[in-house]
């Protein structure tokens, strides 16, 4: 049968092109769960997505209401869950100042790790249920998260310290909006954000693959410069970059390309392992990638889940 797959922010970059790429293969309905359905509903037009190729459901990440509710929703369109891609992100280069979810969190690491975890730990029942051959579950990482990397290395460096922000509820007021209790720096926020996300991957791994059967994985799909993702970042940065990653770094990769690569992860037979963090080389060939120390920390990524699961209501 059609695997169902979910993606989160499908309504541009990379979740986009992923959704296009599974809707081209035939084999794949795509569920997009987007914050703002016409956008969604315009770029899945635009795009040349067939109509019954996929579902958009309201999703707002930034409240976990709004997650709690997708949940019900997606479960009330009868279909079964087989994949889903946690792909949603906001990056706020430039902010001054921290902003905050519905719920009072940090806005990046609220909406990227927080919004995302809650899904994923509602969702992991529905993956559990489905009766098709390769179930995943797929959490987007980073390169700026691995501090292993060259381009992990550009001040500043995520860090979740000891977690004391995270632990205090990240809210700005009681508490830093850091996770690691220190000052705002909206960059550093999403860079933390990408190593909850790789560290929850492996968690997951480690607490439900062998139960249950499901791949859990995570990937860097290589730097695709031109998406929304930079929205926020001064005009001259947003010229340069695309250039910059072309010519000089050569991580650059192209919103379609990249698709295709986050497409292979959902559907490709080769790619069952579990507890991964896929890359790809030059010649677009993927390969299991190493994760830098802290996004490989055991005990971190333990601590990380017990204090997320308290922020979300699961504990
Ligand atoms: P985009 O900004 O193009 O896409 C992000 C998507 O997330 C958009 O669809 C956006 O919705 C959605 N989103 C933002 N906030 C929320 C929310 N509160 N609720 C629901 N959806 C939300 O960026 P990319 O495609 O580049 O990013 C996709 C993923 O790829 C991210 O996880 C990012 O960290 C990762 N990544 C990107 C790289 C790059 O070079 N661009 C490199 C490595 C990883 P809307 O359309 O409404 O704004």
């Amino acid at each position: 049968r059609t695997g169902t797959a979910i993606i989160t922010g499908a309504s541009s970059g990379l979740g986009l092109a992923t959704a296009k790429a599974l809707s081209e293969s035939g084999k794949w309905h795509v569920i997009m769960a987007c914050r703002d359905y016409l956008k969604a509903a315009r770029a899945a037009r635009a795009a040349g997505m067939a109509k019954g190729s996929y579902t958009i459901v309201h999703l707002d990440l930034a409240s976990l209401d709004s997650v709690r509710q997708f949940v019900s929703n997606v479960r009330g369109l009868g279909m079964p869950i087989d994949v889903v891609v946690c792909n949603a992100a906001v990056y706020q280069p430039t902010a001054k100042q921290p902003s905050f979810t519905a719920d009072g969190f940090e806005l990046s690491v609220g909406v990227n790790h927080l919004g995302h975890f809650l899904l994923a730990r509602e969702l992991l029942e529905d993956l559990k249920s489905s009766d098709f051959p390769s179930k995943r579950l797929i959490i987007v990482g980073s390169i700026t998260g691995n501090t292993n990397t060259l381009a992990g290395n550009v001040p500043p460096k995520a860090n979740l310290g000891d977690l004391r922000g995270l632990a205090a509820g990240l809210n700005g007021t009681a508490s830093s909006a850091m996770i690691d209790g220190g000052e705002f720096d909206g960059a550093k926020a999403y860079k933390d954000s990408k190593v909850c996300n790789m560290l929850t991957m492996q968690e997951f791994h480690r607490r439900f693959h062998e139960e249950t059967g499901v791949t859990f994985a995570s990937l860097y799909p290589g730097c695709i410069a031109t998406t929304g993702l930079f929205r926020e970042h001064v005009p001259l940065f947003r010229f340069l970059f695309p250039p910059f990653q072309k010519y000089i770094t050569k991580g650059y990769v192209s919103e379609e390309e990249a698709g295709k690569r986050l497409a292979q992860v959902v559907s490709e037979p080769s790619l069952t392992k579990s507890g991964v963090y896929w890359s790809w080389n030059q010649n677009s060939a993927s390969f299991e990638n190493q994760l830098s120390e802290e996004a490989s920390d055991t005990e971190k990524a333990r601590k990380v889940w017990e204090l997320s699961e308290k922020l979300v209501g699961l504990a």
